[in-house]
Parts: C-alpha cells; sequence; structure tokens
C-alpha cells in the first residue's frame, strides 16, 4: 500500500460569533495516501473549506476552537508552532483556491510569484536558478511562450491561465499533497476540463496526492478515486468513486446524485432537488443532521430525530456510510427502492 501523506482524526473546529457557535467540522476523520485523489463534496457550508484550511494551519487558533488531529509531515498541524506549518506549507502540502485572481499578486509578474514561492523552501537557489525554474513550471502548466509569459502580470491573462500559473505555484516545491478548492468553478467549462486534465497530468508527473473539494459531483467522477460526502460538517458516506455512483450508500448521496443530470443528456426530464436546506450550523439538529430533509426519517419512528447515526462499513460494498437504515436498505437506495 502506498505511503500515508495525511491522517486527519475526529476533526473539530467551530467558531465563537456574535450569533452563537459555529459548528463547522464535527469528528470527521480520513486518510490520504501518496498518488490518490480525494474527493471531498458536499453544498456550502458543509464543512469541505474549514476542512481544507484546517489542514493548511490557515484556522487562526485564537477564533477557533479545534480538537482531534491533523498529521501531516510528520506533525500535528493543530499543535505545531506556526514556523513549524510555514515549513509545511509549499514542501508536504499546496493549496489552489478557487478564485486564481485574489491568489495572484496584482503588483508582481507571474514569473517572480513562481520564483518567491520556490525561493521558501530553496533560499540558497540563485536568482538564474529560479529563473530558470520559473520557465520549466510556467511550460509544465501548458503556457504558451513562457519567456514571455514570464515577464507579465495576472491581469494579462485570461481566468483560465491564471489557474494555470495557481498551480505552478502551488507545485514548485513538488509537495506531497495538493488540496485544490473549487478550482474550477469560477471558469468556463471548456477550461475547466483543461484545468482538471492538467491537474491530473501533473499528478502523474509530481505524484502528487490531491483532496479535491467540490460540489460538483461530475467533477469528481472524472477524477478521483476516493470520495467523501460531508453534510453538517460531518462524513455522511465514503467511498471508491465507482461504488459512490453506482451503489449510492446515503439518502444524502442519492439526493445529491438525483440532481446532477446525466452529461450525455440521456436522462432527460425535470432535475431531482433535495428538499428543504442545509441547517444552521449554530443551531443543527438533534440526531442525524440530514434528519429533517430526509425522505426515509419518518419510517424509523424517532431514531433519526434521537440518536445521531455513526460511520459504519457495509461489507458488500466497502463504503462507510453514517445512517440508521439497515445495510440491506442502504444498499437498496441506488436501485430507488428500500426494502422493508
Ligand atoms: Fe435519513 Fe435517518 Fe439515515 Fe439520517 S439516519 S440519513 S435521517 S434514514
Amino acid at each position: 500500500m502506498s505511503e500515508l501523506v495525511l491522517q486527519v482524526k475526529d476533526l473539530k473546529v467551530s467558531f465563537s460569533t456574535v450569533d452563537g457557535v459555529v459548528q463547522a467540522v464535527n469528528g470527521i476523520s480520513f486518510d490520504v495516501r501518496e498518488g490518490q485523489t480525494l474527493g471531498i463534496v458536499g453544498e456550502s457550508g458543509s464543512g469541505k473549506s474549514v476542512t481544507a484550511s484546517a489542514i493548511m494551519g490557515l484556522i487562526n487558533r485564537n477564533s477557533a476552537d479545534m480538537s482531534g488531529s491533523i498529521l501531516l509531515g510528520g506533525l500535528d498541524v493543530l499543535t505545531a508552532q506556526e514556523r513549524e506549518i510555514r515549513a509545511l506549507r509549499g514542501r508536504e502540502a499546496a493549496m489552489v483556491f478557487q478564485d486564481p485572481m485574489s491568489a495572484l499578486n496584482p503588483y508582481y509578474t507571474v514569473g517572480k510569484q513562481i520564483a518567491e514561492a520556490y525561493e521558501v523552501h530553496h533560499p540558497k537557489s540563485s536568482k538564474k536558478e529560479r529563473q530558470l525554474i520559473a520557465l520549466d513550471m510556467l511550460a509544465k502548466v501548458g503556457l504558451p511562450k513562457p519567456s514571455e509569459c514570464i515577464d507579465e502580470y495576472p491581469h494579462q491573462f485570461s481566468g483560465g491561465m491564471r489557474q494555470r500559473i495557481v498551480i505552478a505555484i502551488a507545485l514548485v516545491n513538488n509537495p506531497r499533497l495538493l488540496i485544490a478548492d473549487e478550482p474550477t468553478t469560477a471558469l468556463d467549462v471548456t477550461v475547466q476540463a483543461q484545468i482538471l486534465e492538467l491537474m491530473m497530468n501533473l499528478q502523474q508527473e509530481f505524484g502528487s496526492a490531491i483532496i479535491l473539494i467540490t460540489h460538483d459531483l461530475g467533477v469528481v467522477a472524472e477524477v478521483a478515486d476516493e470520495v467523501m460526502v460531508m453534510y453538517a460538517g460531518q462524513t455522511m458516506e465514503s467511498s471508491k468513486v465507482q461504488t459512490l455512483f453506482d451503489t449510492p450508500s446515503h439518502p444524502y448521496t442519492r439526493g445529491l446524485l438525483g440532481s446532477v443530470r446525466s452529461l450525455d443528456n440521456s436522462e432527460r426530464g425535470a432535475l431531482h432537488t433535495i428538499a428543504g436546506n442545509p441547517p444552521s450550523m449554530i443551531s443543527l439538529p438533534g440526531g442525524c443532521p440530514f434528519h429533517p430533509r430526509c425522505e426515509f426519517a419518518s419510517s424509523m419512528d424517532d431514531l433519526c430525530s434521537s440518536v445521531q447515526p455513526t460511520l459504519r462499513v457495509l461489507p458488500t460494498t466497502g463504503s462507510e456510510s453514517a445512517c440508521h437504515l439497515n445495510d440491506d436498505q442502504l444498499l437498496s437506495l441506488g436501485r430507488g427502492v428500500i426494502h422493508d
């Protein structure tokens, strides 16, 4: 089995606000291994981006309560010193954000920004070496004429090209883990496909593991090996990507899949939506957090509203599901029928 790159155990993150305590992440655990692509899927506010920020050590400890552990590069990010975390960033883990324009400094040439990112972990490198590295990275991410691009500023590029530059900066120190938080959401559909393809090609070349955070199951289907479905800061289901699409093992996953129109348009007709809205993270419902929206909750007496289900492995598929339905009922979700 390939080497473990990241291990997250029982991570909880909450923020105190004037309106109350926001329980953003509520006890999630997962591993990421070398070369693996993990898709983290969920609606807005499900805790995906807070999880990514916690892994990168970007959450101010004075403004949040955090518990559990995040093991990365031999350190626990939750307890490591700031200087230790700075040493991890870029080398052990790097991040690509949704909006490439805000990730780039508008006052510096793109060459300078790539070179500076390299210099952080190679302080003894010469200016010439950094220049060559920047040229090489611009070529690797597919920018035409790198020798001209290197002296240009972010506003001189299209959105897709800017995202390529952000990826070049993220990968310049060959990190073991790349976290991409909705990296294609701000881009046109055709450019989205190009960026995803680029990330997959670079993963082959650099050997990095990838965590891809998205609300888009289509993106996950394209690139992920494993998928973790989050809702209300918790893991609802975790499985191999093909298994999730063939045999979804949680009512929420089934709802998400139902709201995706087939790409080949073979399933015409109305899109299904999940009734209701995600819960307020300040006052989460008791029991299963999905129960106010779940079509199966009423068949379970009060169990769903009073007892929080824990993740368990379904022996038939190897998926993990946090639901009170029994194994046979969960396995029949993909067929749209629940057996009594
Ligand atoms: Fe629905 Fe109950 Fe399962 Fe939650 S535990 S997903 S409410 S059936």
